[in-house]
C-alpha cells in the first residue's frame, strides 16, 4: 500500500510490468505519491471537474488526482505497455478514469470530456511545448479548458512566467500572458525523478481569463510577436518589416521606438501595435 490509496507502491508496478523509462517517449517519473497529491492540489478542487491528463505513464499523477477527489480522469498515453498499470488504477476508481493509447498530438480529446474541464500533466519535454502553444492558441476564447497544470523543465516554465527585458521573454510570455494567468507554483529537483533528468522542472498554473487582457486580433499579433522574437537581436524596424509596409509609422502609432527590440516591448504595446496593423491592413 502506497499511502494515498490502497494500490501497490510505484516501484513495485514499474517492476511488476517492465515499465524500464525510454528516453525517446521523454519519460522521467514521479515515484512519490505524496508529490503527486502535491502536484494535483496546485490544480484546485476537481471534484467537479474532468481532468485532461497527458502521458500518465504508470499512473502517480493519475492516482494523485483520483485520490485528491477528481471527478473524472482521461489519461492520453502513447505507450502500451503503461496501459496494464492504469487498467489496475481505473479499477480501483471504477466509472472515474477513461484511458486512450495514442499520440496527445494526434487526438482530439473533447468528445471524451465534459465541461469544466481542467488539464493536469508532468508532460513530455518532446512535445510539452508544442501541446501548451496549441491549447493557448485555439480558434474561439475562452478556450474549453479553465486551468492548465503543468510540470516543465525550469527553463520552459521560465520562459511562460517571464517579464519584458530578458532572454526568458519571448513567444511564450506573450501566448501564455494574453489571455491567462501564470505562475510558477513549485519547483522540483531532477532527484524528485527517475531516471533523474538533467536539468530542474517547475509545475506552473495557468488560469484562463474570460477574454484579453488588451484588444488584439490573434492571428495579428502572433504573426507580430513571432517575426519580432525569431530575430529578437534586430531592432522591430528590421524584424517587422515583412509583417506590414510603413512598419516604422505604425510602430510609432503604437508609441514603440522603431529601433527597440522585441524582449523590451510588454504585452500592452505587441497588442496597440497589431491594432495598428489590422487598421492599416483593412485600409484605415
Ligand atoms: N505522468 C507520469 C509521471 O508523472 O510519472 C509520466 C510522465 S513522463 C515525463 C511523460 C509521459 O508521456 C510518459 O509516460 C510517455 O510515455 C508519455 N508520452 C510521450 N509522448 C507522448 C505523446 N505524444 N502522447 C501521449 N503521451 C506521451
Amino acid at each position: 500500500m502506497s499511502g494515498i490509496d490502497n494500490l501497490p507502491p510505484l516501484r513495485d508496478v514499474i517492476a511488476r510490468h517492465d515499465l524500464r523509462a525510454k528516453k525517446s517517449l521523454g519519460q522521467n517519473f514521479l515515484l512519490d505519491l505524496n508529490l503527486t497529491a502535491k502536484i494535483a492540489r496546485q490544480a484546485g478542487d476537481l471534484s467537479a471537474c474532468d481532468v485532461l491528463e497527458i502521458g500518465p505513464g504508470p499512473g502517480g499523477l493519475t492516482r494523485g488526482l483520483l485520490a485528491e477527489g477528481a471527478r473524472r480522469v482521461l489519461a492520453i498515453e502513447k505507450d502500451p505497455r503503461a496501459l496494464p498499470a492504469l487498467a489496475e488504477i481505473a479499477a480501483a476508481y471504477p466509472g472515474r478514469l477513461e484511458v486512450i493509447e495514442g499520440d496527445a498530438l494526434a487526438i482530439d480529446p473533447l468528445a471524451h470530456l465534459r465541461p469544466p474541464i481542467r488539464i493536469v500533466a508532468n508532460l513530455p519535454y518532446n512535445v510539452g511545448t508544442e501541446l501548451l502553444i496549441r491549447w493557448l492558441t485555439p480558434e474561439v476564447w475562452p478556450p474549453f479548458w479553465e486551468s492548465l497544470t503543468l510540470m516543465f523543465q525550469k527553463e520552459v516554465a521560465e520562459r511562460i512566467t517571464a517579464q519584458p527585458g530578458g532572454k526568458a521573454y519571448g513567444r511564450l510570455a506573450v501566448l501564455a500572458q494574453w489571455r491567462s494567468d501564470a505562475r510558477v507554483v513549485m519547483s522540483l529537483p531532477p532527484e524528485a525523478f527517475v531516471p533523474a533528468p538533467k536539468v530542474h522542472s517547475a509545475v506552473v498554473h495557468i488560469t484562463a481569463l474570460n477574454g484579453p487582457r488588451f484588444p488584439a486580433d490573434p492571428a495579428i499579433l502572433s504573426q507580430i510577436v513571432a517575426s519580432a522574437f525569431n530575430q529578437r537581436r534586430k531592432m522591430l524596424r528590421a524584424s517587422l518589416r515583412g509583417v506590414a509596409p510603413q512598419i516604422e509609422d505604425l510602430l510609432r502609432t503604437a508609441a514603440i521606438p522603431p529601433t527597440a527590440r522585441a524582449e523590451e516591448i510588454g504585452l500592452e504595446a505587441f497588442c496597440t501595435l497589431a491594432r495598428a496593423v489590422e487598421a492599416q491592413r483593412k485600409g484605415g
